[in-house]
């Protein structure tokens, strides 16, 4: 039996396509080993976001070649498809496929092993206009189930790579996004986590068809599921519409990433962010009374060029007034090929991590405060895994549906199951649960019948 190895960089879109790669070796007889084993095949999917995703790709694939000279190496994902050139120059390289045509991938493998000559499979991205469908009928590791509803970006931001890596917009069928979550209910997964290059821009290529609509669809139609979480969305993509369907809905958790990048209108206009602090602050507030005890994550750029301090403290400022729940705080770093890479002031590093830090101290503060709220509470939470600071305690970690993450008393057969939690003690990045019961399958049916 032949055996292939995988390594994933970058983000969850990357490990829900490397699962769906080996979906594709799985059905031709392929083994899954180890990366660190000697394999006949090494995938590795490269990220490019940044230039040490780059840099780190590059890393990975040279480890690959040395571990087994004589195995096909093939290397795919999105630094694949900005620069095939740059990775074909790397010595033992063999196959080099971008973030479409995955299917082809045996079909190289095959014509490598007769011809022993490279192949280059990576097309122009920018002329693709259709989803490329792949199956992910369950996961190798995970009690959270991804689910891909879409693909690219239309946005061009003066800071992102990506719609060069990724394409413009493109939906998934909603019958496939339907047929796929009910795969992955039946296969035991409670929660699915809808993901996406621009997630919660779904629809906008359709004439028809919209967000809104496929989160009631898939409300009204997948049977047995629990929670739908929405990895991102923008604030524009928050309408009236898609907030009236969370509002009713009860399975779409209180938890909303809606990235921000910056607070200031000057820095959002020199991103091209496509909103004002204005409009985003109105749908923030619309979404918050719709929902309460919503749980508000962010993205933060921090050091875009020209960034004066003033502009930095409208940012700060509006996160601590709008009390967002946690932030995930990133220093402006320079991507080779966009217009924020060739902008004059950039900010010093030194400047930038100072102001780095003053953010991740008030997101803490802030996810405390968040936390604090739901003491003697309880909650339901799904159980992942054995508590990671501690595996022989006996405890076990997992997410409540508005991204508290809880470490209680459970056993194995818990996991993956939705358990009632009682919040003793609240806190970040942890908070103390204690276990109340297991929502077992009869009170689920009960709860589908009112
Ligand atoms: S919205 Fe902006 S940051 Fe997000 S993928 Fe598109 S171009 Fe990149």
């Amino acid at each position: 039996m032949s055996q292939v190895a995988f390594h994933t960089l970058g983000c969850k879109v990357n490990h829900y396509e490397t699962e769906a790669i080996w979906q594709l070796f799985k059905a031709q007889g392929y083994e899954r080993v180890d990366f660190e084993s000697t394999a006949d095949v090494y995938v590795i999917n490269t990220c490019t976001v940044t230039n040490t995703g780059d840099k780190k790709s590059r890393q990975v694939i040279r480890r690959a070649v040395r571990k087994n000279p004589d195995a096909v190496i093939c290397v795919t994902g999105c630094y694949a498809q900005t620069s095939p050139a740059e990775i074909m120059a790397i010595p033992g390289v063999d196959i080099v496929v971008g973030t479409q045509d995955r299917v082809k991938m045996l079909g190289y493998i095959e014509q490598f092993k007769q011809e022993r000559q490279p192949i280059n499979g990576v097309g122009n991205i920018m002329k693709n206009r259709v989803y490329e469908e792949l199956d992910v009928p369950a996961f190798t590791d995970r009690t959270r189930a991804s689910l891909k509803i879409q693909e690219g970006c239309n946005n061009f931001c003066t800071f992102c790579i990506i719609p060069w890596a990724r394409g413009l917009m493109r939906s998934r069928d909603p019958k496939e996004v339907i047929r796929q979550a009910q795969q992955l209910v039946d296969a035991g997964y409670k929660e699915i986590v809808l993901t996406g290059i621009h997630t919660g821009g779904y629809g906008q290529d359709m004439k028809d068809y919209n967000l809104a609509m496929l989160l009631s669809d898939m409300e009204a139609q997948v049977k047995g599921l629990k929670r739908i979480r929405i990895s991102s969305i923008e604030a524009s993509q928050l309408t009236d519409e898609v907030i009236e369907v969370i509002n009713k809905s009860k399975l779409i958790v209180r938890h909303m990433h809606i990235p921000l990048q910056s607070g200031s209108d000057t820095v959002l206009k020199r991103m091209r962010r496509k909103y004002t602090m204005a409009e985003y602050a109105e749908r923030l507030v619309k979404l918050k009374k719709a929902l309460p005890g919503l749980a508000v994550t962010s993205d933060v750029i921090v050091g875009f060029p020209g960034e004066t301090e003033e502009e930095f403290m409208e940012t700060y400022n509006f996160i601590k007034d709008h009390k967002f729940s946690e932030l995930h705080v990133f220093p402006y770093s320079k991507r080779t090929g966009t217009p924020a890479a060739r902008m004059e002031d950039q900010i010093d590093e030194n400047i930038k991590n100072e102001r780095v830090h003053r953010l991740i101290s008030l997101s803490d503060q802030l996810a405390k405060e968040y936390a604090s709220r739901f003491e003697n509470e309880v909650l339901e939470v799904i159980p992942e895994e054995k508590y990671k600071e501690d595996p022989s305690s006996g405890l076990y970690e997992g997410y409540t549906d508005n991204y508290l993450k809880v470490v209680f008393p459970a056993t194995e057969d818990m996991v993956g199951k939705l358990v009632k939690v009682k919040i003793t003690k609240s806190g970040y990045p942890y908070n103390e649960g204690q276990f109340v019961r297991v929502i077992d399958d009869i009170e689920e049916i009960q709860q589908e019948a009112i």
